[in-house]
């Protein structure tokens, strides 16, 4: 883990959403945010008063119509790494049971990847390094 730098830390949780093949589900941010074009894995900032598990529930509810539960929440590993202007500390999970087939609700492409396959991907910085943790365990 890269020691905390003096920028304000902003929270954001992240989920390997895996399928039966043991693909993963990656989004693509959209034109107009910063890092646009990028395959991330899904989630969002974490708001006062959530937990990550709650925020990522209510995460992936919003943005691909799935519903899952905390005991189908498993932390895999996190990213800690200072972008220009804050520090983002990002929690990733591995989910393997939710209900519903994952669509795109907010506009964003999805893909599902093979974890060795994500390598050829473009990613934010703070995604790239967790696919070897992914790559480990499907
Ligand atoms: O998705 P959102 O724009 O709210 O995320 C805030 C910031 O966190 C992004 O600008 C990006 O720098 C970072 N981020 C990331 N990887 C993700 C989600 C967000 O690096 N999977």
């Amino acid at each position: 883990m890269s020691e905390l730098s003096s920028l304000p830390v902003l929270l954001v949780v992240a989920c390997a959403l895996v399928d039966v093949d043991g693909r993963v589900l990656l989004a693509q941010r959209p034109e107009g945010k910063p890092l646009a074009g990028m395959w991330e894995f899904p989630g969002g900032k974490v708001e006062p008063a959530e937990t990550p598990e709650t925020a990522l529930i209510r995460e992936l509810e919003e943005e691909l119509g799935i519903r899952t539960q905390p005991a189908c929440l498993a932390p895999l590993t996190f990213a800690s790494h200072a972008y220009d202007s804050f520090h983002l500390l990002m929690p990733l999970f591995i989910c393997r049971r939710y209900q519903g087939q994952p669509q795109s609700r907010e506009g964003q492409a999805l893909k599902w990847v093979r974890p060795r396959d994500m390598r050829h991907l473009p990613m934010p910085p703070a995604d790239a390094p967790l696919v070897a943790s992914l790559i480990d365990l499907l």
